[in-house]
């Protein structure tokens, strides 16, 4: 378990080191979507790009801790390139596992399991959470 541990924070930590689709364009087929964690500071803007019912692009801006903007940019890489439908379903599994109610386990959500460690932090649950808590925001969005 302990290697798994160290996996997972090694994980976190390149994401945020080396953020993926960071930083925001200028662009209206983007959609926005901003969301602020006062209890510590994060602050986080997602865009969301969608095309014949996929999710085309993801960018993501912003400052917070170090699990907030790591894992935004895991965020990214994880829905890039699915459709709207597979997305969703991502983003429901991963909030539901780090809200440590039941999901689907046979869905890989790749880097993105390196947050399970959070349950044990209510604390940061919050942190882990806004991003994709943004980035389903856009998605409601697009379907209105
Ligand atoms: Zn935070």
């Amino acid at each position: 378990m302990h290697q798994l541990e160290t996996l997972y924070r090694q994980i976190i930590m390149d994401h945020y080191k080396n953020p993926r689709n960071k930083g925001l364009l200028e662009d209206d087929s983007y959609i926005k979507e901003h969301i602020k964690n006062p209890s510590c500071g994060d602050d986080i803007t997602i865009q969301t790009r969608i095309e014949n019912g996929r999710v085309k692009d993801v960018r993501h801006d912003g400052s917070g801790c170090s699990i907030c903007c790591s894992s935004a940019s895991v965020l990214s890489t994880l829905v890039k390139g699915k459709s709207v439908e597979e997305a969703n379903t991502y983003t429901k599994n991963y909030l539901n596992m780090i809200m440590k109610q039941p999901f689907d386990e046979t869905i890989d959500l790749e880097d993105a399991l390196a947050y399970q460690g959070v349950t044990k932090f209510p604390a940061r649950v919050k942190c882990a959470s806004i991003a994709w808590k943004a980035f389903e925001a856009t998605l409601k969005k697009a379907s209105e």
